[in-house]
């Protein structure tokens, strides 16, 4: 006797949460007249600072334009090397381009996945001028000894903290504390405002710097007319975009606690898999769970594009969050080959990223751990 089940619903690694009342307040904005920056980039800017303490922040076009106009607002250029992490989204490492600097990789800690602290200071030259870390999966580096580092060599510190809004270190929320902090509203992260990004900075003249570098480097003047002394990029955020991240900020603390209680259910639940690492669990402690990604064991992971495949034909999506970057064609022009960065090539080869988003339900869960096995099995 054969079964027919209803088909299930694909479902993807991640989907945002937009309520009812973020659309119409969307569509109040698109009723108003005023569409780009105005009084809902204002508010936004209000609620993001109060949240991070009463620090400065200021909203941009995504978090790509924060990160590089943070190195530019830093005097970071030509003849500067930045250090940062191989094992991210390639913005990190295109925005150190962008400014005619050099980024530095780092192999990250095969435990964190994140840029492996010990092997810092190692990289450290008279040139360098920045750390760019990053808080992969939402997991945050540590704090205490990255800025440990920072002083010890007098370099700036630029969070990329695209991917750990709402994370906290010892009980102190990311962005509240530090040096510059980069988050990114972009519609994969846990808050979005389709696309966007801000940067905390840390008084009130750097923000004012920072503001001129957003939009074309103008300056009002209190007779109406205008100067530039500077450069500026054209990097403002819309009050489309501020109205669906103010929206989402009301609902983003819930997010949190739906992911964590969601990896909780991957943990709890994880079969008996040989060769399957799972991510850190400690995460839980301070990440917000941007994603929750296993590495495939050794052969399956040669057989990554047949793993997403045989997900995909199971009606589940999977993504891969990130190939070691320094193994990219632009990057080996540059002289780096494999082996540079072993755990970052490691990790990169064998990483998937499952669904994980607030609106999974509890049945969804399950569903995605019987396919891994049901997947596993097939091609074993
Ligand atoms: C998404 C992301 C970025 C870029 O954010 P955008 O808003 O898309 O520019 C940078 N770094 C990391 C780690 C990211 O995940």
């Amino acid at each position: 006797m054969t079964v027919t089940l209803p088909p299930q619903p694909f479902l993807p690694f991640t989907r945002p949460s937009i309520d009812e009342d973020t659309i119409r307040e969307v569509g109040d904005v698109l009723r108003s007249g005023w569409l780009t920056a105005g009084p809902k980039c204002a508010a936004f800017e209000h609620a993001l600072s109060e949240r991070f303490g009463g620090r400065p922040v200021r909203v941009v076009s995504s978090a790509t334009a924060a990160l590089e106009l943070a190195l530019r607002l830093c005097g970071i250029g030509p003849g500067d090397e930045v250090i940062t992490t191989p094992l991210s989204w390639v913005a990190t490492a295109n925005v150190i381009l962008a400014v005619g600097a050099t980024p530095v990789f780092v192999d990250v800690d095969p435990h964190t996945r994140n840029i492996d602290l010990d092997r810092i200071e190692a990289a450290v030259t008279p040139r360098t001028r920045a750390l760019l870390p990053v808080d992969l999966a939402g997991l945050p580096v540590d704090r205490d000894r990255l800025y440990a580092i920072a002083s010890r060599h007098g370099l700036r510190v630029i969070e990329d903290a695209a991917q750990s809004f709402g994370a906290h270190w010892q009980g102190r929320e990311i962005g509240s504390f530090g040096d510059l902090i980069s988050f990114s509203f972009h519609a994969n992260k846990n808050f979005t405002s389709a696309e966007g990004g801000c940067l905390v900075l840390r008084d009130e003249h750097e923000a004012q710097r920072f503001e001129k570098l957003r939009l074309q480097g103008v300056i009002r003047l209190p007779d109406g007319g205008m100067d530039v002394q500077h450069w500026g990029a054209k990097a403002n955020l819309t009050d489309v975009a501020a109205a669906i991240g103010l929206g989402q900020l009301r609902s983003v603390d819930a997010f949190t606690v739906r992911r964590r209680q969601l990896a909780a259910q991957y943990f709890a639940h994880w079969p008996a898999l040989p060769g399957f690492s799972l991510p850190p669990p400690d995460a839980a402690q301070h990440g917000n769970w941007h994603m929750f990604q296993p590495l495939l064991p050794e052969p399956l992971a040669a057989r990554r594009g047949d793993f997403l495949a045989a997900m995909k034909a199971q009606g589940i999506g999977v993504g891969v969050h990130y190939p070691a970057m320094h193994l990219f064609s632009m990057f080996r022009a540059r002289g780096h080959a494999p082996g540079d960065f072993p755990v970052a090539e490691d990790i990169g080869a064998r990483t998937v990223t499952l669904p994980l988003f607030p609106a999974m339900t509890d049945t969804d869960v399950p569903r995605v751990i019987d396919a891994v096995a049901a997947v596993t099995a097939l091609l074993s």
